[in-house]
């Protein structure tokens, strides 16, 4: 079996596909593709295959994409994908879920004015406005005021 002909058969059986017609179609036995199926979490029906691919999926066990085993590194970020090739297929598929991280709303507080703001996809924005930044940036001097240091500036400042 080569590995087109493997990712035929993960393909088809997260469609629920049954072994026989996916024998017909890849030209490989039915024991073949069930055995294949067996020792790779492929077996089960419908509904309840699918839901254990999502599963998998969701624990980090197979690709989002393809459904190929991943292999989770020791330390780190935990893998979504099998490779790159598919990350980028799977966004390439997904535009809105793109669209959606990066419109992450962050509540944030103006260094010049104290005022909450949101700031979309941007949590490391520091004014509200521009005003607020040319008043920090250039006025600070002359208003006497102490430079700005935010809670979580402070807070590393500590640790130091
Ligand atoms: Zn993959
Ligand atoms: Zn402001």
């Amino acid at each position: 079996m080569n590995e087109y002909q493997a990712r035929q058969i993960r393909e088809y059986r997260m469609k629920g596909v049954g072994y026989r017609s996916i024998a017909s179609v890849t030209g490989l036995s039915r024991d073949i593709v069930r055995n294949y199926c067996k020792t790779h979490s492929l077996d089960g029906f419908g509904v309840e295959l699918t839901a254990n691919m999502k599963e998998q999926m969701q624990r980090g066990t197979v690709c989002v994409n393809c459904g190929k085993p991943v292999k989770q590194p020791v330390t780190g970020r935990k893998r979504k994908f099998c490779s790159d090739k598919c990350r980028r297929q799977w966004w390439g598929a997904h535009p809105g879920a793109l669209q959606k991280k990066e419109s992450a709303i962050y509540q944030l507080t103006c260094a010049y004015c104290g005022k909450v703001y949101e700031s979309y996809g941007n949590k490391t924005r520091k004014y509200c406005s521009h005003d607020c930044y040319v008043h920090d940036r250039f006025w600070r001097e002359e208003e006497g005021r102490e430079p700005y240091v935010s809670a979580a500036q402070k807070l590393e400042a500590a640790h130091e």
